[in-house]
């Protein structure tokens, strides 16, 4: 048995902590705030339950994964069908973009000059190692300038042409203008537009392997944010504001540019400036209560265009068949930003005003606004600056050189990855460590090496 103490209750906290206090390890969570869940955790709000933005679980989460989620929510993870919106060229398409509806709303000179990035494709100039150049020579001139530049600049901060290629390659998963048309025609069908949704709500998912935790006999101290790790040469010693544990091992998810500031003995000087130029994007989340069943029959509304700072729009109720209230909805709106802008410090009757405002004059239904709240997520994107290259590999190999500490999460390391591959993160990380107390460095750097594969869902 060995004594493993865990930072951040999120998805890949809590799936490690299941699975090695299941092989029989003595394990400890520390979470720095009063729940479970990071990101992926679900709260109420008037007596709905709610989400920290879109939230789905994808059906191409490895099945030992969603076999193991199934085995603890059962009939509570329904499968549902995608019903969303994006707004292009001021107009609502279906999203995921079917073939007839798309057809029937884009403008003509869009297909056209579709058409023709297919036959400009291979002659496309030089490598420039950009997000902007990767998505053109995947996808074309048309659909990298009319979609992806200005979503790219309002998620991240910045200009495309500043974003490294890297980025692209994570987080656009369509290869080729042919993918996007086998997608278009799978997405035309029903079973091609499912994804997996607790009854609920996203934080189900994780409440349920924090109990699986506990029962498997592991500890989740909540309130409890880790302010420092001593790396000894026989042990690990994690200073809290509520004390000091010991530990053989340590298994943060903490966000790795912070970990610098935590470790003891610290890191050189090259490690720290490295951190201090990782810029990660924030999000401030808007939820507005409505007095009305339902504000429309869409669970998401996409907003790509730089015309709005709202990225997306859902609501929560479309996305299950649960007990939400009758007479009540909420909406949520995800405002991607950063800690300095104005918006992030708002006040929550500004940014519903912000939010309503926009909404109307995108074209969406009014609606009966009774009160507005609000959530701040300091920590959402990591930004890849071509510029920071050689930043981010140097905070992760030493990230990855720490002995007795593993970091890993979508903040552990800076990545932009959905809950399963995090859930992925925390299944191996347990599965690296024997059951005699052996962390096997070989298993976790040929994991390490897989996550690097990822791709994001949308
Ligand atoms: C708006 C939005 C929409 C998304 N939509 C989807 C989606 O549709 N599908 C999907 O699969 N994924 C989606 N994701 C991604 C998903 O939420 C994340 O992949 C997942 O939550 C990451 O899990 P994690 O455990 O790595 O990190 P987190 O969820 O960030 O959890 C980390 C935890 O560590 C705690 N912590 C950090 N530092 C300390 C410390 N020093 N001491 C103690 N505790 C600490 C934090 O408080 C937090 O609880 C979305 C994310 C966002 C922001």
């Amino acid at each position: 048995m060995t004594e493993v103490a865990i930072v951040g209750a999120g998805p890949a906290g809590l799936m490690a902590a299941w699975q090695a206090a299941e092989a029989g390890h003595e394990v400890t969570v520390f979470e720095g705030s009063s729940d479970v869940g990071g990101m992926s955790a679900s709260f109420s709000i008037e007596g709905q339950r709610v989400d920290y933005g879109s939230h789905r679980l994808h059906p191409s989460t490895p099945p030992h994964l969603l076999e193991a989620i199934r085995s603890l929510l059962g009939e509570d993870l329904q499968t549902r069908q995608r019903n969303g919106r994006i707004r292009l060229y001021d107009k609502w398409v279906a999203f995921p973009l079917r073939t007839a509806d798309l057809f029937r709303h884009l403008p003509l000179k869009f297909s056209i000059s579709s058409a023709f990035d297919i036959v400009r494709r291979p002659f496309l100039g030089a490598n420039e190692d950009t997000f902007q150049h990767e998505v053109t020579r995947r996808l074309g001139k048309t659909v990298s300038d009319e979609f992806y530049t200005p979503y790219a600049e309002k998620l991240w901060g910045f200009h495309p042409s500043k974003i490294d290629s890297e980025l692209a390659r994570r987080r656009v998963s369509a290869s080729s203008p042919l993918t996007i048309l086998r997608r278009l025609i799978k997405s035309s069908s029903p079973s091609g537009r499912a994804f997996l949704y607790p009854r609920n709500g996203y934080g189900q998912i994780v409440e349920a392997i924090a109990d699986a935790v506990i029962s498997a006999g592991g500890k989740i101290e909540l309130n409890s944010p880790v302010q420092q790790i001593h790396l000894n040469d026989g042990d690990c010693h994690l200073e809290s504001i509520n004390g000091r544990h010991i530990a053989e091992l340590v298994w943060t998810t903490s966000p790795l540019n912070i970990l610098p500031t935590i470790v003891r003995p610290k890191p050189d000087k090259n490690v720290t400036e490295a951190a201090a130029a990782l810029r990660v994007r924030g999000m401030v989340l808007v939820y507005l209560v409505l007095d009305q069943p339902q504000f429309t029959e869409f669970d998401a509304h996409y907003f790509p265009g730089l015309d709005t700072r709202i990225a997306r729009l859902s609501e929560p109720k479309n996305y299950r068949d649960g007990s939400d209230p009758k007479d009540q909805t909420i909406l949520c709106a995800e405002l991607p930003c950063w800690k300095t802008d104005a918006i992030w410090s708002a006040s929550n009757e500004e940014l519903g005003n912000i939010v309503s405002d926009d909404l109307i004059r995108l074209g969406l239904p009014k609606m009966k606004l009774v009160t507005t709240e609000v959530r701040r997520l300091p920590s959402v994107y990591p930004v890849f600056e071509s510029s920071t290259r050689e930043e981010r590999k140097t905070l992760l190999q030493w990230g990855n050189s720490l002995g007795r500490l593993s970091s890993f999460g979508r903040q552990g390391l800076i990545v932009p990855d959905n809950i399963h591959h995090t859930l992925a993160m925390g299944w191996d990380a347990a599965h690296a460590l024997s059951k005699d107390g052996e962390f096997n460095d070989l298993a976790w750097s040929t994991a390490l090496n897989r996550f690097e594969s990822h791709v994001v869902e949308d």
